[in-house]
């Protein structure tokens, strides 16, 4: 049986366009082509299991979530620009072997990318833009359930690095055995599952007046 940790999100996309109003700009930001959606569907099922999230009410939860994807959207949107504005050769890639592809025991699930917040130890801090690192190091805030630089990966589906030839070397040494364990992992249906992914996702759309929030005031100084 297939693993329903390898979601396919172009369906929840094109569903919730369909049951989306067209002029909504939360369904146009969150439908966007690499926004990684499942994950943060993810995330929020993931805080479903959380003592703090439930003692919140409900819509303290709302406004929370909806912060959430404010801050999720703004590096989205960041990241991208980024990668659009770069010149490859403004880049000089580390010089390892495991720089251009994910090696071949990987199967994109993305699970490996589900931390709030890493080790950031870069191999060229200084080809990222100001203050990423430190946003990989402190997370983008609380709630927040993956990496800032996990995107999807809309044709092959699963996830991807959006800044993978420069990622942290924590994010190198994961191996075949680490990945394995989270790839067999049980976990609770909330995170997989088809229909309850989807019912989180129209909760989500249902608020139209999404903006992107600036994730930079929850970078904390030195
Ligand atoms: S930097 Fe890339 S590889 Fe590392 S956790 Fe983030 S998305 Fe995953």
């Amino acid at each position: 049986m297939e693993n329903r940790k390898l979601f396919d999100s172009n369906r929840l996309k094109r569903s919730l366009k369909r049951k989306g109003d067209a002029a909504n700009c939360t369904v146009k930001l969150l439908c966007q082509p690499g926004f990684p959606l499942y994950y943060m569907l993810r995330n929020l099922g993931w805080l479903k299991g959380e003592r703090w999230w439930a003692s919140l009410s409900l819509r303290a939860r709302r406004v929370h979530a909806i912060r959430m994807l404010g801050q999720r959207t703004a590096i989205f949107k960041e990241v991208k620009n980024w990668r659009q504005n770069r010149k490859t050769s403004q880049i000089p890639a580390p010089n390892t072997a495991d720089n251009l592809s994910a090696p071949e025991y990987c199967n994109k699930c993305g699970l490996c990318c589900e931390v709030a917040s890493g080790m950031p130890d870069f191999p060229l801090p200084e080809a990222l833009p100001a203050g990423w690192s430190e946003l990989f190091g402190n997370g983008l805030g609380r709630g927040h359930r993956f990496c800032p630089f996990l995107w999807e990966d809309n044709f092959s589906r699963g996830g991807f690095c959006s800044i993978y030839c420069l990622r942290s070397n924590p994010c190198r040494l994961f191996g075949p055995d680490e990945c394995d364990f989270f790839w067999k992992s049980a976990e609770p249906d909330e995170l997989s599952d088809g229909r309850k992914i989807l019912k989180t996702g129209r909760w989500l759309v249902s608020h139209r007046n999404l903006r992107p929030v600036s994730p930079r005031p929850l970078v904390r100084k030195k």
